[in-house]
């Protein structure tokens, strides 16, 4: 019998070349705001989805974390790395890459690399969190730590929130000077400070996005006036920290994912059973956000995997018809399925 033909199975692959095209191709403020939407919209949907705290290889320099979820439908994970001490030796403090499948089958359906896309996502999901929770009418942000992430932070909240002004800080200056340059004629106005206890002044919203593997205490309790919402963003990770214990003891505190979150968040800090609320189950109208024009909000902010999920998809439904991709050659698929080492052979 004449042995079967192979067939190729090829993947969508969407490079970091590729990416760039696309978010200029879409615009990255409206970029965020439908990625806000997409997460917005699952978020809604958050009991069928599978969950679990990340799956986390840590080291003494940073950590390795894997992060799956599926909604019966559709599979996704990410791979991500965050190393704080990379900057210095001229790399990325995070990068990530990652991929959907098809549950009916197993197949994949679509790789991508995810450090651009993790910023995304990352500045649409604090970005929504604050459209539910910061005081309303918020017009100044401070933004605590002028890496990687800043820029995105700042354009998203602008696009989502109606931000007008930020006020930078970092405690190395050239990293607020690139903040400063990336973000003019932009339509936000930009203000340099010297320090965070400066930045801070006038903020009704306050992000804190610095990487340091310690706990480390970026805001203190008397710089955190009534009313404010904090999105903290840089503590992640176990030992990771940047809010001083006493704010959280005053805030009305939300999480992605509480048990991923008691493990990595600020409230690592807190006893096990300290009350806290599920960003989603304010969504979904569940539970009210903000109780009063004077309360503390805090969205502890770790990344989950849903929302990684949802950028995904997103991209996998933008791309149609942009030709931003490449067909990967990834998955060995003989025609006849029990022929795998006939197909091998035959290649010879
Ligand atoms: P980055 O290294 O590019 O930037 C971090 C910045 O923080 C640097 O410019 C550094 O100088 C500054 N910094 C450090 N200590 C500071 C301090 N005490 N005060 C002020 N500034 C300080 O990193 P990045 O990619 O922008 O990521 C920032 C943090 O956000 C990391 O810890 C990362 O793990 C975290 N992160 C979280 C999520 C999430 O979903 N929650 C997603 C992505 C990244």
């Amino acid at each position: 019998m004449a042995a079967a033909p192979s067939k190729q199975a090829y993947v969508p692959f969407v490079s970091v070349a590729h990416m760039m095209q696309l978010v200029h191709h879409i615009g990255v403020e409206r970029f965020m705001a439908d990625l806000a939407a997409e997460i917005e919209e699952d978020f809604r949907r958050w009991p069928l989805f599978d969950k679990t705290p990340r799956v986390a290889s840590h080291s003494q320099v940073g950590v390795i974390e894997l992060m799956p979820t599926s909604d019966g439908e559709t599979y996704g994970f990410k791979y991500v790395n965050g190393h704080p001490s990379n900057m210095s030796r001229g790399l990325q403090t995070v990068t990530a890459f990652g991929l959907l499948a098809d549950v009916a089958t197993g197949y994949p359906l679509l790789l991508s690399e995810m450090t651009i896309l993790t910023a995304l996502r990352t500045a649409s999901t604090s970005a929504m969190a604050a459209k539910w929770l910061a005081p309303k009418g918020a017009k100044t942000m401070a933004l605590i730590g002028n890496g990687a992430q800043a820029e995105f932070q700042a354009l998203a909240f602008k696009t989502i929130c109606g931000i007008g002004e930020v006020r930078l800080y970092d405690i190395d200056p050239a990293a607020t000077a690139k903040c400063a340059r990336n973000l003019s004629g932009r339509g936000i106005e930009v203000i340099c400070c010297t320090s965070a206890s400066e930045a801070i002044l006038g903020a009704q919203i306050i992000t804190t996005v610095t990487a340091d593997k310690q706990f480390a205490t970026i805001l203190t309790d008397n710089m955190v006036g009534a009313g404010v919402h904090i999105n903290a963003v840089g503590g992640d990770c176990p030992g990771k920290t940047e809010l001083h214990h006493d704010i959280l003891m005053r805030s009305a505190i939300f999480v992605e994912y509480p048990p991923q979150t008691r493990i990595e968040g600020e409230i690592q800090q807190l006893a096990g059973d300290h009350p806290v609320t599920e960003l989603w189950e304010v969504i979904a109208g569940r539970v009210p956000g903000r109780a009063s024009a004077r309360e503390v909000t805090l969205f502890d902010s770790v990344g989950f995997a849903i929302e990684d999920f949802s950028a995904l998809r997103y991209v996998a439904r933008a791309l149609k018809d942009t030709g931003l991709c490449e067909q990967l050659d990834m998955i060995a698929d003989p025609d006849d399925p029990r022929d795998l080492f006939g197909m091998v052979m035959r290649a010879g």
